[in-house]
């Protein structure tokens, strides 16, 4: 198995500057979000009810995976300061450059990243089976 190599000084330079830009276009996206706020409140009566519970719910989602983000980011910049950054949480083993500059809040290797992608598949294929079992007999049933 190859491993990566562990990260030079530059890279986790270019790493840090790269969460801390993702980190402040978050804090712009929260004043996007309470603009969004006032100008719901503005509306008047006319108000399409189900449009608006819909647009509601996307934005909640919006900022739930935001809120997650921004959660990951944090992390991974206490990872730097512990000089724990750039190590799989797991096997302690380097996550490699290549990985970290597509996705510099990245905690596990990518070895370990499939494994636990593995074990989410076979929960949620274990709770779904029964429809899935269903899609697959209907599937059959028009060969
Ligand atoms: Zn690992």
């Amino acid at each position: 198995m190859r491993k990566a190599r562990a990260l030079t000084e530059n890279q986790l330079v270019k790493l840090e500057k790269q969460l801390i830009k993702d980190q402040d276009s978050l804090i712009f996206n929260d004043v996007y979000d309470e603009e969004f706020n006032l100008k719901d409140e503005e509306r008047s009566d006319e108000i399409d009810q189900a449009n608006a519970s819909v647009s509601n719910a996307q934005r909640l989602r919006f900022r739930n995976r935001e809120t997650f983000y921004k959660k990951k980011i944090g992390q991974a910049l206490k990872r730097f300061e512990e000089k724990r950054f750039g190590m799989c949480e797991e096997c302690e083993e380097p996550i490699g450059y290549k990985r970290l500059s597509a996705r510099p809040t990245a905690d596990l290797c990518i070895l370990c990243k499939e494994e636990s992608e593995r074990e989410e598949d076979a929960s949620i294929f274990g709770s779904q089976s029964k429809s899935f079992g269903k899609k697959l007999d209907s599937a059959a049933a028009q060969a």
